[in-house]
């Protein structure tokens, strides 16, 4: 099998991911992966927002490691990619952080869902308890509905985040997932397919089966992540996400360069 390229790793400066991008590139190439992109946690416009992500002054180092990578392992492709939070309000510093580097794609996630509620973070485990897990995902999926209407991303991270703690609402979520899926078909913007949900309690690719079949019904296009936070998860279960994109009816994926998408068969 020819891989879709990996387009969702970390690493250190983000505090909780460990390896260099070389060291995830050698891991890919051993795959037999012909291209990978680099996608850690974003900065924020204040560096102590939270305790997972990168400094603003790291964002040089950031691509100095990357442009590292790339001179140790010339034969494989690595881009320059950013897992950037979508949260309403920071659209222009979204804009900003643009403007500074040669970026091939933002990844928009959404992990907080109000205030300082990152729903996926174990330390908010409590809060989860404190809430109604439908009025969660419904915040959830309006900041990923605006997201993915921004105009500011190439694809969307992880986008049933929500079900990482296995807080299932009662109520039916398929009118949240369209509203979402319809705002990624009219802005043209690509879902990930991410294999990090089955390392986490909830041992589901992100998004789920029938999230997907919708979103094919939608006629959305796909991107392939493992959200490795380790040179080991590079491409982690990447059989079981193709081949659960390709059961779906997927026949192509995004590829990724300077900002600009070319679809590619899935083979
Ligand atoms: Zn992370
Ligand atoms: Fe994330
Ligand atoms: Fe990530
Ligand atoms: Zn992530």
């Amino acid at each position: 099998m020819k891989w879709p390229s990996d387009y969702h790793m970390h690493t250190p400066l983000c505090h909780h991911a460990v390896g260099e991008p070389a060291d995830y590139a050698a891991q890919a190439l051993a795959l037999g992966f012909s291209e990978i992109g680099m996608s850690d946690h974003s900065p924020m416009p204040r560096d102590d927002w939270d305790d997972w992500r990168m400094a603003q002054s790291d964002l040089v180092d950031y691509a100095a490691k990357v442009s590292a990578a790339r001179a140790a392992h010339p034969s494989l492709s690595i881009l320059l990619g950013l897992e950037v939070d979508f949260i309403p309000g920071l659209e222009e510093w979204i804009k900003g952080l643009a403007s500074r580097f040669d970026w091939d794609y933002f990844i928009g996630s959404v992990h907080y869902v109000s205030g300082d509620f990152d729903l996926d973070n174990p330390k908010k485990l409590s809060e989860w308890k404190k809430r109604d897990p439908f009025e969660v995902w419904s915040l959830y999926f309006q900041r990923l509905t605006q997201a993915a209407s921004s105009g500011l991303f190439e694809t969307i991270g992880h986008a049933d985040l929500c079900k990482k703690f296995c807080f299932y609402p009662k109520e039916d979520c398929t009118a949240l997932f369209n509203t979402f899926l319809e705002a990624l078909a009219d802005c043209d913007v690509a879902l990930e397919i991410n294999t990090a949900g089955l390392r986490k309690e909830c041992r589901e690719i992100y998004p789920s089966p029938s999230f997907l079949k919708l979103a094919r019904k939608h006629r959305v296009h796909i991107t392939f992540g493992s959200d490795a936070h380790a040179p080991s998860e590079v491409g982690a279960n990447f059989s079981d996400a193709v081949g659960l994109a390709q059961e779906t009816g997927f026949t192509h994926w995004c590829r990724f360069k300077g900002r600009q998408r070319e679809l590619v068969p899935l083979s």
